[in-house]
Parts: C-alpha cells; sequence; structure tokens
C-alpha cells in the first residue's frame, strides 16, 4: 500500500549530521527530491507525484525545461533546443495526450529538407535530401537520388554490401556507426549521406557514435539479412508509417509548461534557481544541500547531465566514476526572423543538413522554421520568416586535429554575421542586416551527451552501480539516449521501478 505522503524538508543554516537530518525528517512517508528540472526531472516528479510522494524539484537554472526552452526573438515565442519529437514509439505522444495536449500535435511539412554538398557550385551541389532508410544509410543505394548524392564510383562501392560477408562486425563487442557504414558501403555514404544526418541529429561524428546506442537492433539485422541496405530497409519497413517526428502547436516549450502546470497541480514544489551542491545518504534517507540548505527525503532522483550527476553521487556511488561520460559537444544556435518574401518559395524545403566537407558554409543545419512548421508560419504572416542555424558537432579523432574553435566560444556578432552569410548561401537568396527583424543566439554546452563507443556497456555499469543504492535513480539522457523519445519513455521506466521499490517499503 502507499506510504502517506510527507512534505520533504527544507531546514536554513547549518548542514545537520546524519542522526539528526533522520531525526528532522517527517514521520514515514516516502518523499522524494528530483535535482534537474529538464524534461526527465520533470516526468519524474509528475510520476512520483501522481504515485501520491511527495516531490520537491530543484532546478539550477531560472526556469525548468532544460534543452526544451523558449526564447523571444522579435516578439515571437520560439523553441531553443528541441523542436520536434520522434514517433517511432509512442513514448511522447502517450505522456502529451495526458497532459491534455493531443489537440496541438501537429505534423512537419512533407516538403522535408535538402542536402548540400561540396562542390565549387554550391546551388549545383544542393539537392533534396534522398530517402534513406535510416540516419542516412540507403536502403537502395542504386536508387537515383542517391547516385547523385554519391557519384557512380560511390554508388558502385556501396553496392559491395550486397555481397561482402558480415564478418566481425557482428561479432565485436562495440563498434562504431561510422565503421559499420564504411565498411559495408565505403566512404561516399557515409560522409555525404550519413554524417549530415548525424552531425544535425547528434551534433556528433559517425565515428565517435556507438552503433548499438544510435541504432539499436542495426548489427543484429546486418547479420539477419546479411548487407546493410537490406537492414535498414527491414527496419523502416516495421516503423510506423507517416512522418517521423512531430511537433506541437506553440512548439515543444508547450509541454514544458503544460508539465510545469501539471505539477503544480499536483502539489510539487518546485525551486528554479536552486543549483545543488552535494547529496549523501542518510539513514535510510537522503540529504540534499544547495544554497547553503538542506533538505531530507527518502528518495532521490539525480536528472542532470551526467558530470554533474557522476560528481554530486562521488561519496555515495564512487563506482560512478569509471563511468563519467565526456562533456558533449558545445552547439551554438543563430534564429534569424527575417523580412524576405522570396522565401515564402521555401527554396530548400524545411531546411538544409550540410556535410562535413563544404567549405562555403560553417552552419552544420539550417532549419527554415517557418516552412516547417504552419502553425509558425501562420504567426508570422507571409513574407516573415525564422531561420535556425546550428553550429558544432564532435569531432572524430581524426577531424578534431583540424578543429576551429568550440562555436559557443564565438561571440554573438561573429555568430550573426556568419548565421546571415550561411543562409543567404544554403538558400541562394540574399539576407542582408536589414532584412533582419529580430535575431538570437543560444549556446549549449554538453547538452548533447556523446553516445560513443561502448557507451551501452558504460550505461549498464552505471545502472548496476544506482540498482545497488536503495532510493536511488539516475535519469535523463545521458543514460536514456538523446532525444524526447528515448527520455520520456526511459524516464518513466525507471521511476517506476523506484515508486515500487518506495512502496514496498
Ligand atoms: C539544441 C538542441 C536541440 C534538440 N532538438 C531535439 C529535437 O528536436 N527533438 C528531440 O527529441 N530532442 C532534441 N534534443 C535533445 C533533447 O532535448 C534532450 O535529449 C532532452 O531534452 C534531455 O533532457 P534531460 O532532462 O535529460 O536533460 P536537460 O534538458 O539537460 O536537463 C537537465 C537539467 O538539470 C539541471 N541541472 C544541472 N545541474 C544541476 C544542479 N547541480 N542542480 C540542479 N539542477 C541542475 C540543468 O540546468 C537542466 O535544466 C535537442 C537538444 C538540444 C540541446
Amino acid at each position: 500500500m502507499p506510504h502517506r505522503p510527507v512534505l520533504p524538508h527544507f531546514s536554513a543554516g547549518r548542514k545537520p549530521g546524519a542522526a539528526e537530518a533522520a531525526s528532522a525528517a517527517p514521520a514515514p512517508g516516502p518523499s522524494a527530491v528530483v535535482v534537474g528540472g529538464g524534461i526527465s526531472g520533470l516526468i519524474a516528479a509528475r510520476d512520483m507525484a501522481r504515485r501520491g510522494m511527495a516531490v520537491t524539484l530543484l532546478e539550477a537554472a531560472s526556469a525548468v525545461g532544460g534543452c526544451v526552452g523558449t526564447h523571444t526573438v522579435a516578439g515571437l515565442s520560439l523553441d531553443s533546443g528541441a523542436e520536434s519529437f520522434a514517433t517511432r514509439s509512442s513514448a511522447v505522444s502517450d505522456l502529451i495526450e495526458e497532459l491534455g495536449l493531443s489537440g496541438g500535435v501537429v505534423n512537419p511539412n512533407r516538403d522535408g529538407a535538402w542536402l548540400q554538398l561540396s562542390g565549387d557550385d554550391v546551388a549545383a551541389s544542393a539537392q533534396r535530401m534522398p530517402q534513406t532508410g535510416m540516419l542516412g544509410i540507403p536502403a537502395d543505394p542504386r536508387a537515383p537520388e542517391i547516385v547523385r548524392a554519391i557519384g557512380r564510383a560511390g554508388a558502385a562501392r556501396a553496392a559491395l554490401d550486397r555481397i561482402l560477408p558480415v564478418g566481425s562486425l557482428a561479432r565485436k563487442e562495440s563498434v562504431s556507426l561510422g565503421e559499420v557504414v564504411r565498411a559495408r558501403m565505403g566512404d561516399a555514404v557515409l560522409r555525404r549521406l550519413v554524417a549530415p544526418v548525424v552531425g544535425g541529429v547528434y551534433s556528433s561524428d559517425p565515428d565517435v557514435l556507438d552503433v548499438d546506442s544510435v541504432a539499436p537492433g542495426l548489427r543484429a539485422a546486418l547479420t539477419k539479412h546479411g548487407s546493410l541496405a537490406a537492414a535498414v530497409g527491414a527496419m523502416r519497413a516495421a516503423a510506423p508509417a507517416g512522418s517521423a517526428v512531430a511537433g506541437l502547436t506553440g512548439g515543444m516549450g508547450m509541454l514544458t509548461r503544460a508539465l510545469e502546470e501539471d505539477l503544480a497541480a499536483l502539489g510539487v514544489k518546485i525551486d528554479t534557481g536552486v543549483a545543488v551542491e552535494s547529496v549523501e545518504r542518510s539513514g535510510n534517507g537522503w540529504i540534499v544541500t544547495a544554497a547553503g540548505r538542506t533538505l531530507s527525503a527518502d528518495a532521490l532522483v539525480m536528472a542532470t547531465d551526467g558530470p554533474t550527476a557522476v560528481e554530486l553521487l562521488a561519496g555515495t556511488v564512487p563506482e560512478l566514476a569509471a563511468a563519467r561520460p565526456g562533456p558533449g559537444p558545445g552547439v551554438a544556435l543563430v534564429t534569424l526572423v527575417v523580412d524576405q518574401p522570396d522565401l515564402d518559395a521555401h527554396p530548400r524545403g524545411t531546411g538544409v543538413l550540410v556535410a562535413e566537407d563544404v567549405e562555403a558554409v560553417d552552419a552544420k543545419a539550417l532549419t527554415h522554421a517557418t516552412a516547417k512548421w504552419q502553425w509558425l508560419a501562420d504567426s508570422t504572416g507571409p513574407g516573415t520568416h525564422v531561420l535556425r542555424l546550428s553550429y558544432g558537432r564532435a569531432l572524430s579523432a581524426a577531424t578534431a586535429v583540424q578543429a576551429q574553435p568550440s562555436p559557443v566560444e564565438r561571440d554573438d556578432e561573429d555568430l550573426f554575421a556568419q548565421a546571415l552569410a550561411d543562409a543567404s548561401a544554403l538558400l541562394q537568396i540574399p539576407l542582408g542586416v536589414d532584412d533582419v527583424v529580430g535575431w538570437d543566439v543560444v549556446r549549449w554546452v554538453g547538452a548533447l551527451p556523446s553516445a560513443a563507443v561502448g557507451h551501452r556497456d558504460r550505461v549498464a555499469a552505471v545502472r548496476a552501480a544506482v540498482d545497488a543504492v536503495p532510493g536511488l535513480e539516475v535519469v535523463g539522457a545521458w543514460l536514456a539516449g538523446t532525444g524526447l523519445a528515448a527520455v520520456t519513455a526511459d524516464t518513466r521506466a525507471r521511476i517506476a521501478g523506484l515508486a515500487d521499490q518506495l512502496d514496498q517499503l
């Protein structure tokens, strides 16, 4: 039977000793502290509160939401991070339905994105993004639009995939996405199709990413079907029909807002601007310290980025140090709101993914947000457009040596000028400072954890160490994988386990 909820207890001043804190904690009943108010922390807090627990959520920033945030540019409320969710599972749409937001779910414009490849003539080197099976890997390397992207020689090499033995790729303990694609289909597919897609989604290089983390089941399908093309074709056929992503009218920030409102209705106490400094075990519970205050509770959910979680838990779960993740790539997003009626024709569909070797452009991707989302076009009206350009990706060891300084270190004016030049080149429409009615730069540092080779084993080690500590759960993209679908499904499963455990106490 669930315990009667008891509010976690915040005390000002001196940090109590373990015995003192235990006696200060209110009488029996599960209470929980959630550290971090990104989407994983908000979902964790909500699911625990719905199980009758008394929950306090502490968020370091001035607002909750983490990567699912909003900013105002030229009077428009826009997503500053995530702007869509994957529909390969119902995880996010189920949550959206529970929150009463289903009516706002929208599909992106079917026009799709373009691919910018290298070449002396930028316009001639752009083409519609070819239909690919998964993460830019073609299900049919002989399809005309694929041959156009990778060239005849590239297509001939890719066709070897059908006859090459699967060999050690299936047996190796861990292997990168880049290694799998290069071995099966060659460098042209890797650099001209897979790298631009992966750069857009993960801000990372395929040679960095663990194939089993970013494409679960792909290696098994490769073994089963005997070729990579057949594997991605089969996986694509098994995926739900229709658009692979969806959004919300008003932006994904609506999800954060709805969660925040629901938490308030459920009695969850949210403290923003509170960076947790330490957590420690005390008797059967936890003591959390932030800004010179302490909070005691029965359960602790760490919903921060990976390095912060490892650091805060160093005293309680020292085993985590071995699985401490790298900081992840720094990403700068430049949003331009421009008055330029020529953009009404959506010259590059919903945006452009840029291959790494395109020298004329620094951005790794451009999203033409008013072309992608009709609700946004309706709110700006004709002639006014929202463009979002992103800079920065984690590089493989081979490319890191030639790397420029991180884009997050470039100043705003520099990034603004770069974005105007890049947007003009990619869209083939000159855009000047006078066309701009508003702009903003948002920097994300370490917000896109890199699922580097060996990631699955590191996650398993973290989970084993955390599971051994009663009343503790650790959630978030650094363990679940990048993206709202992965984070939502994983957080809900982990919190159900924690709540069951507490019910049995
Ligand atoms: C630019 C960008 C675009 C993206 N686009 C998409 C997209 O379109 N679709 C998609 O599905 N996914 C997208 N993602 C990925 C997705 O947004 C993330 O995977 C997901 O939101 C991560 O949620 P989280 O709760 O794990 O982490 P976060 O959102 O990073 O939240 C962690 C929170 O912990 C807080 N915190 C850290 N330390 C402390 C501390 N000591 N005390 C208290 N609080 C602390 C942080 O301030 C932060 O709010 C995007 C990500 C970025 C950065």
